[in-house]
């Protein structure tokens, strides 16, 4: 099936292809704080969400970018940090029941004629929504590639860009590139573990914490790993296996290093990926919505969150929670076609209490 853009292409039944595919009231783009919130804003009009992310872990930017940083600017949250808000953001989605897929990029999105979203993922989970919200933020997070030719070869085998189960390095030849907090503390976490550790990094200036760095270099000066300054230039192989990697240093000298598996944390990129073939008006990489229900060009897909621009835009979490109540008022049009839904309190609805699931409190 090809990718979308909804604006443009004639509309579609739905077809046998779509057997089988979840049926639901909205599909949700991203588990960001704006995404889990947008869950929460739906969840009081009764309106049931799947939730989509290419990342494993819920928490878009805040898990993944700032996880134990504090953020002060969350309205009576005086401080959290970036794990406990979206912890504290599950726990208030936790009546809504909304069901979560993740590790699979949302690759297809198709208006078709009942006016209703046909949305496929990277692992062929398949959905038909009465409207998406896309809360993807900056987009998919993508690691950085190493830029050395033909090496891509050996992803999955002795090539990493992530740690899954960190027991399979253990007693490894370990080269770990990068110099970042994930660089310094896989690092570090090998010592001992693996049979030998070599940190490389471009120069002799860190982004990871200090108290890392200064850690790296007690290891270094008890011989326990080693630190190289350079770039990784080439690799030898035998066997369709690599068997060293070549580090060039600035002054130009090449060292090898013998080596059973090759760790590269150059941090994340964020890519706007399938978004940019939904048939959206895009506006530099970001989404145009109106700032009424927050609806893009196409009538019943949403954006929310730092995905989304109009004038006087800011990209804050304040910011995204807001969209997310007004998008969710503008998407009941498409749910309950014809009702006329009206603004409720959560203090004192019996309605929303229902929703929620808590009792009716009696005021004197
Ligand atoms: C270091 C740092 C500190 C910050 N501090 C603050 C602060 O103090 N206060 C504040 O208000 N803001 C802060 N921000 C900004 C804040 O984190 C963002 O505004 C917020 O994360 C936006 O939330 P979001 O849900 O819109 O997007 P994101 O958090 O970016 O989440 C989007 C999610 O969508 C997923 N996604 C994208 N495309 C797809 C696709 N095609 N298929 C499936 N999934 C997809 C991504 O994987 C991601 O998980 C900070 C940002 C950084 C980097």
């Amino acid at each position: 099936m090809n990718a979308m853009t909804p604006a443009e292409s004639p509309l579609l039944s739905p077809s046998d292809d779509m057997a089988g595919a979840i049926e639901t009231d909205a599909v949700i783009v991203g588990a960001g704080p704006v995404g889990l919130f947008q869950v929460f804003e739906l969840g009081l009009l009764e309106i049931k969400a799947h939730v989509i992310d290419s990342l494993k872990e819920v928490g878009g930017q805040c898990i993944e970018l700032y996880p134990d940083k504090p953020i002060y600017d969350i309205p009576a949250v005086p401080v959290c940090t970036g794990r406990e808000l979206t912890d504290s953001l599950l726990k208030q989605i936790e009546p809504f029941g909304a069901t979560f897929h993740v590790g699979q990029e949302v690759s297809v999105v198709q208006k078709l004629d009942d006016g209703r979203f046909f949305i496929e993922t990277s692992k062929g989970t398949r959905f038909l929504a009465k409207v998406l919200i896309v809360a993807a933020g900056v987009g998919s997070f993508q690691p950085r590639m190493l830029k050395v030719p033909e090496i891509e070869r050996h992803l999955g085998s002795q090539l990493f860009y992530r740690v899954k189960d960190p027991t399979q390095f253990h007693g490894k030849n370990l080269v770990i590139a990068g110099g970042g907090d994930s660089a310094l503390d896989w690092a570090l976490d090998f010592v001992g573990k693996a049979e030998s550790v070599v940190l490389v990094h471009r120069r002799d200036g860190f982004r990871a914490a200090p108290a890392s760095v200064a850690k790296m270099h007690e290891l270094c000066e008890r011989l326990e790993m080693q630190f190289l300054i350079g770039q990784i230039s080439g690799f030898e192989e035998a066997e369709g296996r690599m068997t060293e990697v070549r580090v060039t240093s600035l002054d130009g000298l090449t060292r090898r290093v013998p080596l059973d598996a090759l760790l590269v944390f150059f941090g994340l990129s964020p890519k706007l990926g399938p978004i940019a073939e939904w048939g959206l008006d895009l506006e530099r990489k970001q989404i145009v919505v109106d700032t009424e229900k927050f609806e893009t060009n196409v009538p019943g897909i949403f954006a929310v969150g730092d995905i989304n621009t109009y004038p006087g835009k800011k990209k804050l979490i304040l910011s995204g929670f807001h969209e997310a109540a007004l998008a969710a008022f503008g998407a009941t049009r498409y749910i309950f076609p014809g009702r006329k839904v009206h603004l409720q309190y959560t203090t004192t609805s019996p309605k929303l209490h229902k929703v929620l699931g808590v009792e009716t409190p009696v005021f004197d």
